[in-house]
């Protein structure tokens, strides 16, 4: 039964409602950790105090902050949990230095982070479900369907395992070249599971790891990923208008991506990026289209003027990933020569384009990927990101 000090942060009838509603310290924004001080008689001020001990300091008793009043620091331990994520196992790419969290949530199921560094960046890959709904045919997650939404604090806490981690390795930093004082520059949310599925969470989430007291990662820095959840669209940005979108596309043929995307009977590509196009216009926050190249399937250059046409009227970025294959397949990636040719064609069109390959390849980091290992070692099923 719900103490009188749990927080609501779901909306019934959501399909978040599926997540517990929250007695973690770590699921709270700092509005609603301001309302808990209220309504505990201490003053709203602190939540700001808390914030900076949990997020900017890691501290992992945040209340023992020393300006807190001793009645509020001995309240907050009894009334709200603050048991970090476990780490199962972490593995690391001697590819391209990903490394790979296998976190343990609770209940027994595990999700994976990725934490990927770059020249002048740490960007952490994010898992927002155990499981996934939409089924898309490439990805393992899509396979186990939804076993359970993660609650805001299954979300944030593996940023702070990441982080904690990455305080207690300073070799790391110093093997992949960062700056000692480097902390998480970026979060992608491309790990397990369709986010805007679990939207409240997710929203909830992004307050938390954007609040200026606390890890104060700007929005333009958090990349929240969708297979085409207009619904989950529509709420996000009426929530919080500068968040940054990645639409994964895969395939601008509508018969097509219906059969490799579900998702896209129910949302229509165009209907979604027409409503983007209305949400956002062409001068809004810019969106990411996420292209995974395939040789034979959708590497033409017509896909390519298609891609472009659809571009049209975003602010758009587009990803191109050449397909990346682990064991046998009879997909592969186009050619170095064909995937120029895609690009050079799009840019033709003034559009702004990257091409991308996927990170911890050895370490089955990469889309549709994460978790197959440890899973199949379990006994259960197999798991993969938007
Ligand atoms: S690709 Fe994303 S949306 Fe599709 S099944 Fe996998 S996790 Fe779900």
């Amino acid at each position: 039964m719900a103490s009188p000090s749990i927080i609501t942060l779901t909306s019934p009838g959501s399909p978040a409602a599926l997540a517990p509603q929250t007695d973690s310290f770590y699921g709270l924004t700092r509005e609603a950790l301001e309302a808990w001080c209220t309504l505990h008689g201490f003053s709203r001020v602190h939540a700001k105090t808390l914030f900076r001990s949990a997020y900017k300091a890691l501290n992992p008793e945040p209340w023992s902050a020393p300006s807190l009043p001793r009645a509020c620091a001995a309240l907050l331990p009894l009334s709200l949990s603050s048991a970090p994520l476990r780490l199962v196992a972490e593995q690391r790419s001697g590819y391209d230095h990903s490394l790979k969290f296998l976190v343990g949530l609770a209940g027994g199921r595990e999700v994976e982070a990725v934490l990927m560094p770059e020249t002048k960046r740490l960007t952490l890959c994010l898992s927002s479900q155990v499981g996934c709904a939409q089924g898309c045919v490439f990805c393992h997650t899509g396979r186990m369907g939804l076993i359970r939404q993660l609650s805001t604090d299954e979300i944030v806490g593996q940023v702070l395992l990441a982080e904690r981690w990455i305080a207690a390795h300073p070799e790391w930093l110093q093997q992949v070249r960062l700056p000692a004082s480097t902390r998480i520059s970026n979060i992608v949310f491309m790990g397990m599971g369709e986010p805007l599925d679990n939207v409240d969470a997710v929203i909830a989430a992004l307050r938390i790891l954007s609040d200026p007291f606390g890890l104060a990662l700007g929005l333009s820095h958090i990349s929240v990923s969708t297979a085409g959840h207009l619904d989950g669209i529509e709420r996000l940005y009426a929530a919080l208008p500068k968040a940054r979108l990645a639409l994964s596309v895969h395939s601008t043929d509508d018969a097509q991506r219906s059969r490799i995307m579900p998702i896209n009977k129910r949302w229509p590509l165009t209907e979604v990026v027409d409503r983007l196009r209305t949400i956002l216009g062409g001068e809004g926050p810019p969106v990411l289209l996420q292209y995974t190249l395939i040789r034979g399937v959708n590497d033409r250059l017509e896909d390519a003027e298609q891609l472009a046409r659809l571009s049209q009227g975003l602010n758009a970025k587009i990803n191109l990933i050449p397909l990346n294959v682990v064991g046998p397949s009879r997909l592969s990636a186009p050619s170095p020569e064909a995937i120029k040719a895609f690009r050079d064609l799009l840019c033709s069109h003034g559009l702004r384009v990257m091409v991308r390959y996927s990170k911890g390849q050895d370490i089955a980091a990469a889309c549709g990927q994460l978790v197959r290992d440890a899973n199949s070692q379990s006994g259960s099923s197999s798991s993969g990101e938007t």
